[in-house]
């Protein structure tokens, strides 16, 4: 019985060639417009939740696909299309996943349909953790929960900044901290429902690429939480905070916190992200090698130009399947005894940027300018290297995870 395949099912099929035309129809002619206007593009996220694209329903169905390649699958796709687009329709999938994978089974009933809203009135929401002294170093941490007991209200104060969606989210999910004694596992994650007294948004960042989409600082000033807004509740919090104290006093192994198991949870889903511009980039230099004439024959019958093309596929491929296998393996419950996610978000990283700029010396002159898309997907892929973890980090938390050793 041959159970192993590397085909993507029907089903699959079906819906990733349904993602490719909504890619192809509305992102592609969209796509320059929005990245010069640097606004969030709400029509375009309205026509996605219009034929059920940006929809909670959607995102769980292909979060629940038993083989793990729902996510990455439709993933590559939309930013094949483009990716400030793309992170403009998928970005609630970060807060979400911190609400699926802190959150009570109470809460995430709650809360997720508030972060999508419905197609005549669609929301978003916004995940914040780092902070202007906290990026890599999460443990530099200062937005501060206390407990009002008397009245069971947490009380926030702090300031988040680059939030995907910051203060433009009906949701926001808030990491702060709330034992400063624990560096980040005493870290917990809230839900600052819509309308919330005290959050507001700061500065809104002008960015190099990605530009479609809204990054933005998140001011917390005294924003008081009922106790149900606490993710995983206070009993569970109370526990994990008892034992981290008793790890730190016996010197016990390392723990698992809220903040980072939501990181390790949507690495290969950035890692696809990053091959679906990595593959669009590719496929425009392909053609155009095969269309560009100089010396008399197309610049593809140069191998100096043609052995560029077979290393960019050769990558893409191999990045896909680094992010195919991480998604996988955390469907099916297997342990990232390799850091086998931080793997496949590296690579693809990489891989994003290294081959939209042989797209871009391979269109030459025209691969500079905004005629040609490439251009644009060379500043959109930068980002991949940086956020959800930067490349530096992935590999230290390869490296730490296959010695064992605490690599600084
Ligand atoms: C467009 C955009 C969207 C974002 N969206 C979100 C979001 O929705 N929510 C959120 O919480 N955050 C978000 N981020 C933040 C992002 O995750 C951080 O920018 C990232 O984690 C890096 O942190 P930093 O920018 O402070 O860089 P720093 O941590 O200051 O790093 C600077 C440089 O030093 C290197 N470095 C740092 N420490 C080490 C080390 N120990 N060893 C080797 N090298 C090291 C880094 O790799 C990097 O090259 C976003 C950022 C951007 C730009």
């Amino acid at each position: 019985m041959a159970e192993f395949t590397m085909e993507l099912n029907e089903d699959q099929r079906g819906v990733r060639d349904w993602i490719h035309g909504f890619a192809a129809e509305v992102m592609r002619p969209a796509a320059a417009e929005w990245d010069e206007r640097e606004e969030f593009p709400w029509p375009v996220v309205q026509e996605a939740a219009r034929i059920g694209l940006y929809s909670l329903d959607f995102y769980a169905q292909q979060f629940f696909d038993p083989t793990g390649l729902g996510v990455p699958m439709a993933m590559e796709e939309l930013f094949w299309g483009d990716a400030g687009l793309g992170l403009a329709i998928s970005g609630t999938g970060l807060a979400a996943i911190g609400v699926l994978t802190n959150g009570t089974e109470e809460q995430i009933g709650t809360w997720l349909p508030q972060m999508y809203g419905d197609a005549d009135d669609v929301k978003i929401a916004a995940f914040c953790s780092s902070e202007p002294d906290a990026g890599s170093d999460v443990s530099a941490m200062r937005t501060r929960a206390v407990y009002d007991e008397a009245k069971d209200e947490w009380v926030l104060n702090g300031t988040k900044t680059w939030a995907t969606n910051g203060g433009i989210a009906n949701v926001h999910v808030v990491v702060a901290v709330v034992d400063p004694g624990l560096g980040a596992r005493g870290h917990a994650s809230f839900i600052v429902p819509p309308g919330t007294p005290g959050l507001s948004q700061g500065q809104k960042f002008k960015k190099h690429g990605i530009r479609a989409s809204h990054t933005a600082e998140v001011v917390l000033d005294g924003v008081r939480l009922p106790g149900h807004c606490l993710l995983g509740g206070k009993d569970k919090l109370d526990e994990r905070l008892a034992r981290a104290r008793e790890r730190a006093r016996t010197g016990g192994s390392r723990t698992h916190n809220a903040a980072m198991a939501t990181f390790e949870a949507s690495r290969p889903t950035v890692g696809a992200q990053a091959v679906g511009i990595a593959r669009a980039a590719y496929e425009v230099a392909l053609d155009y090698a095969q269309t560009r004439v100089q010396f008399g024959r197309p610049i593809i019958d140069n191998q100096g130009v043609a052995f560029q093309l077979a290393d960019m596929r050769t990558r893409i491929d191999a990045a896909r399947l680094l992010v195919w296998r991480a998604s996988w393996m955390a469907t099916a419950g297997k342990p990232f005894t390799s850091a086998e996610g931080s793997m496949s978000k590296l690579f693809a990283g990489e891989t994003a940027k290294a081959v939209t700029a042989q797209a871009m010396q391979i269109l030459g002159g025209n691969g500079y300018t905004r005629e040609y898309p490439v251009e644009r997907m060379h500043r959109d892929a930068a980002i991949y290297t940086i956020f959800e973890g930067t490349s530096e980090i992935q590999r230290l938390v390869i490296a730490r995870t296959i010695s064992d050793v605490p690599i600084r």
